[in-house]
């Protein structure tokens, strides 16, 4: 039915005639328009002049311009961002990654942004700004840094408001007076074909596996030295070991060349060059060992760290939202340091387990559609010459896609094998999946979806960690959604010590409190089994550290300890190692130690 109001038509006229309205009609009509406003301001359908958003014209980022325009970027941990830096350069681009957002910058979001956002768009987009404002403290204009600087960022169109940061980092720029300043997008689902021969950012292959493998170094970098760091016999070693290590693995990626057809083979493969290029790239790739092998030099760096397994530490799985549990600072209310001062040993998350979900969620898409598009149906059985394409291409797809996963696996646990074995493998996203499923449906998509509620169980049940820790961020609706969920799972899982912390620009003194309470459960979980290592053993610690010391390849960190089932935390680990160890050696303590047994 049409909504249009009622127009009476006005006769048409022979032409050469001119109407001339008569007044009591024109009386009428306007008294008709005022009445129509009057009821329609009554009933609240008053009709609003409509401004649909358009999105600003970018300047653009040009191949010339590489040459003196620098690449920002940041979200991650100096760990990371350090490796990706040096992977920006090695492909020939000036970059600078900007420091860990604080206070001053959440503070700088709030009054630049949109209200009602989510604390990471605070902090993330404040941060931008507060680099930039820095930028013209130290006397460039204004124009110059609009000129001289572009941010990289990653995008998405996601149900969370991860979609809508690119338009927010637009806002802000332009309230804090930076408009116009280009903001690149790095989508989630962009593919490797974005490159053009004029763009200024060439997201090609060399690219993706550049920025792939600084992270995934970044990745296993940063478990290891939270892996050691509570052990070190000498304080401040891990520290000053990493970052000798990230200094060796930073030259290492600004020296990484792609690699390159030679120019003979060039002119023989004529039109096959591209792709030839390309199939050389990925079986670069899997076959060299331009990272594995520098990766082995920071192994022994790190293996000089002197470590005391003896010390009973619990272990706290950190999870949450994607940026709340990666950030080292005022973001998760600087969570990590603070829970290595209480004593526990922090368990990282992986970039690449996110990375890992992203894919598996793809390819989750691809078998419930079976390849149609979102709304499509299927043809009926008997139109084979339709249903056959459908099926050969979703079979294609997904197949690609498993190799995508095989592949992004395999290299990620080849480095952590050339680190010495010390962090963790990535988990499984088929079993992540069947965990957290039946608590949160992994078809809901945004932020880390089931992924939050599916690592509580995991890594509790797997005797991963003494305590799950998950930040959530302020204004975070996944999380929200996921809070719901764990209670459930908390309460079917009653052995979990399982703490949600919100995240804020305030809020420090009350958040760290509440985790030392929890920590506190875990402590007194981490001496119990410990204490149970022991008795069940028959040793004492004086014993055990009197094999440490007949034994000091195990005061190394790369030295292998078990993992006995059931066993959470690595004294008790290391005790049930030693007793091993003990009776295969038929190794006798001293006589004071078996005194004090
Ligand atoms: S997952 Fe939560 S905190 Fe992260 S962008 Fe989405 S809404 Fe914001």
């Amino acid at each position: 039915m049409s909504t249009q109001p009622f127009e009476p038509k006005a006769a048409s006229l022979p032409t050469g005639l001119v109407q001339i309205e008569d007044p009591i009609e024109k009386v009428i009509r306007e008294r008709l328009a005022e009445e129509r406003t009057r009821l329609e301001q009554e009933a609240g359908v008053a009709q609003k002049e409509t401004h649909h958003f358009k999105r600003p014209t970018e300047n653009p980022f040009t191949r010339k311009q590489r040459g003196h325009t620098t690449l920002l970027f940041g979200g991650l941990t100096w760990k990371h961002e350090k490796l990706v830096h040096g992977a920006f350069e090695g492909l020939g681009y000036l970059a600078e990654a900007i420091p860990v957002p604080d206070v001053a910058a959440f503070q700088l979001g709030k009054e630049y942004g949109n209200n009602g956002q989510c604390n990471p768009t605070y902090f993330t987009v404040g941060n931008l700004v507060q680099y930039l404002q820095k930028l013209e403290e130290q006397g460039l204009s204004k124009q110059e840094i609009i000129d001289r600087y572009v941010f990289l960022t990653a995008g998405a169109c996601g149900p969370c408001r991860f979609g809508m940061y690119e338009a927010e980092y637009r806002l802000a720029l332009r309230n804090s007076g930076f408009d116009g300043f280009r903001v690149l997008l790095f989508q989630q689902s962009g593919g490797l074909n974005q490159s053009d021969a004029e763009v200024g950012l060439e997201m090609n292959p060399d690219f993706f596996l550049g920025i792939l493998n600084a992270l995934n170094c970044g990745d296993v970098l940063n478990e290891v030295a939270y892996a050691l760091r509570p052990f070190e016999t000498n304080v401040g070693e891990t520290d000053r070991t990493l970052d000798e290590a990230m200094d060796y693995m930073h030259e290492v990626f600004t020296k990484k060349q792609p690699w390159r057809i030679n120019d003979e083979l060039t002119g023989f493969l004529g039109n096959f060059k591209n792709t030839a290029e390309y199939i050389g790239k990925f079986v670069n790739q899997l076959k060299s060992d331009d990272i594995t092998a520098p990766l082995e030099r920071c192994r022994d760096m790190f293996n000089q760290v002197e470590v005391d397994r003896l010390r009973v530490k619990p272990i706290v799985k950190i999870t949450g939202e994607f940026w709340a549990q990666t950030t080292e600072g005022d973001g998760n209310f600087n969570m990590f340091r603070f829970l290595e001062r209480e004593g526990a040993q922090v368990l990282v998350e992986p970039i690449g387990t996110w990375i890992m979900y992203m894919i598996h969620q793809v390819v989750q898409k691809y078998n419930d559609l079976k390849g149609l598009e979102e709304g499509a149906v299927m043809p009926p059985m008997w139109r084979l010459d339709k249903r056959l394409p459908i099926e050969m291409n979703f079979r294609n797809k997904v197949a690609k896609l498993k190799l995508a996963e095989a592949i992004f696996k395999r290299e990620y646990h080849r480095i952590v094998d050339a680190m010495g074995g010390v962090a963790h493998h990535l988990a499984d996203q088929y079993e992540l999946q069947r965990m957290g499923h039946p608590f949160y449906n992994s078809r809901a998509g945004g932020g880390e979806g089931h992924l939050e509620v599916a690592k509580n169980i995991y890594y509790s049940n797997k005797d991963l960690a003494h305590m799950v820790l998950s930040v959530k961020p302020f204004g975070c609706m996944p999380s929200t959604q996921s809070d719901g969920a764990q209670a459930a799972v908390v309460s079917a899982f009653k052995d979990i010590i399982y703490l949600p912390i919100e995240t804020s620009g305030e809020g420090e003194i009350n958040a760290h409190s509440r985790v030392q309470m929890a920590l506190g459960e875990a402590k007194n979980k981490a001496k119990a089994e410990f204490a149970l290592a022991l008795s069940n053993t028959g040793l004492t610690l004086e014993t055990c550290r009197e094999w440490v010391d007949a034994h000091p390849e195990t005061k190394r960190p790369m030295y292998q300890v078990p993992h006995k089932k059931g066993v959470v935390g690595g004294a008790a680990n290391f005790v049930h190692h030693i007793a091993e160890r003990i009776k295969a050696e038929s190794w006798q303590p001293t006589q004071a130690a078996a005194l004090v047994n």
